[in-house]
């Protein structure tokens, strides 16, 4: 195959188990890669898990397991959620791995080798209930920590640094001449105005901790004394699951590497790994893409902090997994926040899935069983002039394909909606239990046309949809000719339907 297309969500951190935030980048990206299929890709997908540092050593002592022990189980049950959600990636990576550790120790060694990574005095707040380091957001309103409620003290220790301050310049310059690095616009801006505070300060990054405060992480290869800390760990898993420097998975796909993150770990995918490529004279990335949260239940952030946080896997068990999928990809603007209420979620499903499209598909169906034996009408080009769709259709697709390859999910749908409304309007117009009655020429090719704009919206629903699709195709034997991008060449269906089949989108209440 050629064409190929990466793209990744970040390694999520396997200090809690899998919650909403998770879920919904892995499906964005999900969604993306069936969509680069659909375009003929050779989409190559990778999630997976970062399992080292202090809060992981804490979270394993606190479920009284080994820290070995522990990851594995959490890892595990990342693993099977994927799973359970029809999440098809082609690779899941681990940092406590060999594979990723001989990676990032390659990586360090290069730019020690280089004069890019020095020793240096670390200044920072230090928990000590927590044994580490906190950043100022860390901390709470009166600065203390919040788990202990003590001030962290200020202490100094030797730790290593990489010159971040060296690619900031070039890194800035790269991103004024390509404004469509980072998306949405917005987080574009905010990269631009953190490089220029940061060049304000001065300050590199620090990289390492000592051993005898921290076991649990990649030793430093040129110094003993040190474990990896955070960042020169966890990014170098976008190239470590490629078998980078010489691995074929490195050269086919890292060219056409896309990022998706959400907007708290902006900064590190947005600066410190493009510099970390830079010093190692890597290709940059194609984009980095960055989503918001999701606000819900007493408007908190549904992070690992809250422990009232819903158990997503319980709503899909009630309402199926393709209407959640819908729901997450309709609902929210992609880049903005967004709120998951129960409201929110029966009026968009009931609203878009069960109104338009469903009740489309059934009316449809039910008609040709009706009027025509369950016999699909033939194509009847010569009045493709009933409904007006023609230009329609090529328009909803272009800006449909516009939309999708940016991750602007929502704004894509809205496109096929139009359609599966303007179809519908077209029945209560062309009333066809009318023409039923008087025998009318039309009856026919007007239900063929239906039917064709149907497979048009479900072929495009196809990401969002497996599921029913899968159903519908099961049903009806549609058969999608394409030739993209962009344009469908031809719909195709059994000559006849089944005696009986599901409805495919019932009402939620
Ligand atoms: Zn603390």
């Amino acid at each position: 195959m050629n064409n190929p297309y990466y793209l990744t969500t970040p390694i999520y951190y396997v200090n809690a188990k899998p919650h909403l935030g998770h879920i919904y980048t892995t499906m964005l990206c999900d969604v993306m890669v069936q969509y680069q299929k659909l375009l003929g890709k050779d989409a190559m997908f990778l999630t997976g898990v970062d399992e080292h540092g202090d809060k992981i050593v804490k979270a394993a002592a606190s479920a009284s397991l080994s820290v070995q022990d522990y990851v594995d189980l959490i890892s595990g049950e990342f693993q099977n959620v994927w799973k359970n959600l029809h999440i098809q990636n082609n690779d899941f990576i681990r940092t406590t791995e060999e594979r990723h550790k001989k990676v990032v120790q390659n990586i360090l060694q290069t730019l020690f080798d280089k004069g890019d990574i020095y020793l240096s005095q670390y200044e920072g707040y230090y928990c000590f209930g927590c044994e580490r380091y906190l950043t100022e957001k860390e901390m709470d309103s009166e600065g203390k920590c919040p788990d202990h409620q003590i001030e962290p003290e200020i202490i100094k220790e030797s730790n290593y640094f990489f010159k971040l301050q060296k690619y900031l310049p070039r890194w800035e310059t790269m991103l004024k001449n390509n404004s469509n690095l980072i998306q949405p616009d917005q987080y574009y801006k905010e990269i631009l105005g953190t490089i220029h505070e940061l060049m304000k300060t001065g300050e590199d990054l620090s990289i390492s901790r000592p051993v005898k405060r921290l076991q649990w992480g990649i030793p430093i290869p040129f110094d003993e004394q040190f474990v990896t800390y955070v960042w020169f760990d966890a990014l170098v898993n976008y190239i470590s699951a490629l078998d980078y420097p010489d691995g074929e998975k490195f050269h086919t796909y890292w060219p056409q590497a896309h990022h998706m993150i959400a907007k708290d770990i902006l900064k590190p995918h947005g600066i410190f790994w493009p510099a970390m490529l830079m010093a190692a004279d890597i290709e940059i990335f194609q984009n980095l893409y960055v989503h918001g949260y999701w606000l819900g239940l007493n408007d908190l952030k549904m992070s690992k902090s809250m422990q009232n946080a819903f158990n997503p896997l319980d709503l899909i068990h009630s309402i199926g997994l393709d209407s959640f999928r819908y729901f997450l990809m309709k609902e929210m603007t992609f880049g903005s926040d967004s709120k998951f209420t129960d409201e929110a979620l029966k009026n968009r499903l009931n609203q878009d899935l069960s109104n338009n499209l469903g009740n489309l598909i059934q009316r449809t169906l039910s008609m040709i069983k009706k009027y025509c034996n369950g016999n699909i009408p033939p194509k009847n080009p010569e009045m493709d002039y009933i409904i007006k769709p023609a230009n329609l259709l090529s328009d909803a697709s272009k800006n449909y394909h516009s939309c999708m390859q940016t991750f602007q999910f929502s704004k894509a749908l809205d496109n096929i909606l139009e359609i599966i409304d303007l179809l519908n309007k077209s029945i209560e117009e062309k009333k066809p239990w009318a023409l039923a009655k008087t025998n009318d020429p039309e009856l026919l090719p007007f239900l063929r046309l239906l039917m064709d704009g149907i497979g048009f919206c479900m072929h495009y629903m196809k990401p969002f949809l497996a599921e029913k699709f899968r159903l519908f195709t099961e049903i009806t034997g549609l058969t999608v000719r394409e030739n993209f991008p962009g344009k469908l060449q031809e719909i195709l269906y059994n000559e006849s339907l089944p005696e009986n089949w599901e409805i495919l989108f019932p009402r939620i209440d």
